[in-house]
């Protein structure tokens, strides 16, 4: 399955691109018909796929190559005749997918942008990022389902999964493997975020295995720590076992060291999960004063 999702955002944009240059279109209809569908294509695999496993930079590499192709593609428009066979079957049936696939990947697109806009900005709490010396991706994040799963449980709607990339724009080395230590944010120093109180820290279960069926560990959370600050309870989550260095009760100041992040809990591949909550319902966090979405970056 990894592999098939794979191709999708390395290959298939590759043969979008030649199908536009080089098919023979019926009509000026159907090119702008199936030059449109590429592009909400492209605008739904930019905003919805998950870049930090494939390579995130690839990400921007085809915007930049559709508007090359484009150029050349849209170039063939006044060679082609107005109208098309409109009585040919297989013209009627390629229009016809045609508008669906627009409508399609467009909805989605429009969807999990409506997820960039956040309307309660003015709740927000503004937190330091907790973790140092490399460049992170938001698996999940932003305020759609679409592109953050969390968005649908009200006290972590607006909750992010934090992955760390390598070299290659990717968060572990390789698609999917089932080492720990190949998971390049396994074990990254976590901070505190804010300075405030400490109300709940659990450091008793052991790593999981990535990518296998999450199992129940008595605490979806795993190791974590819950901080009072801001007016919000902050959690940090999934946290590596036996690095938990902060206790109930305890004071922390910005940047004081809570622990490491690992795997434990309810979670498929080490990650930073990080929620603020008040009175049951989740607040949105701002770092840098920037509400991050899916494929967000910082750099730290
Ligand atoms: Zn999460």
């Amino acid at each position: 399955m990894i592999w098939f999702q794979a191709a999708i955002y390395t290959i298939l944009p590759l043969f979008l691109f030649y199908h536009l240059l080089k098919t023979d279109f019926a009509s000026r209809k159907q090119l702008i018909l199936d030059w449109l569908a590429v592009l909400m294509f492209l605008a739904f695999i930019f905003i919805i796929g998950p870049w930090h496993i494939y390579n995130h930079y690839l990400r921007w590499l085809w915007p930049a190559l559709f508007i090359i192709v484009s150029f050349f593609a849209l170039k063939r428009i006044p060679k082609l005749p107005m109208k098309g066979p409109e009585k040919d079957k297989g013209y009627k049936f390629s229009i016809g997918i045609g508008i669906g696939l627009v409508l399609y990947f467009g909805f989605i697109a429009v969807n999990g942008l409506s997820g960039y806009i956040l309307a309660e900005r003015d709740q927000a709490i503004e937190l330091t990022f907790p973790m140092e010396n490399g460049v992170y991706a938001f698996g999940h994040g932003g305020a759609d389902p679409s592109i953050n799963y969390h968005n649908e449980y009200l006290p972590q709607q607006y909750a992010y999964d934090i992955l760390q990339l390598n070299s290659w724009g990717m968060r572990a080395s390789g698609l999917s493997p089932t080492n720990l230590e190949d998971y390049k944010i396994y074990g990254t120093p976590l901070y505190s975020p804010c300075s405030g109180e400490v109300v709940h820290a659990v450091d008793e279960y052991k790593d999981i295995a990535p990518q296998e069926s999450p199992n129940e560990q008595g605490s979806p959370a795993g190791n974590h720590v819950i901080l009072s600050c801001k007016g919000a309870d902050v959690h940090l989550s999934h946290m590596k076992p036996g690095t938990v260095e902060v206790e109930e009760g305890e004071e922390v100041n910005t940047g004081d060291r809570l622990g490491k992040v690992g795997n434990t809990g309810n979670t498929t591949e080490p990650h930073l999960h990080i929620h603020a909550e008040k009175d049951g319902e989740g607040v949105p966090i701002t770092f840098n004063d920037r509400f991050l979405k899916r494929n967000s970056l910082v750099f730290n």
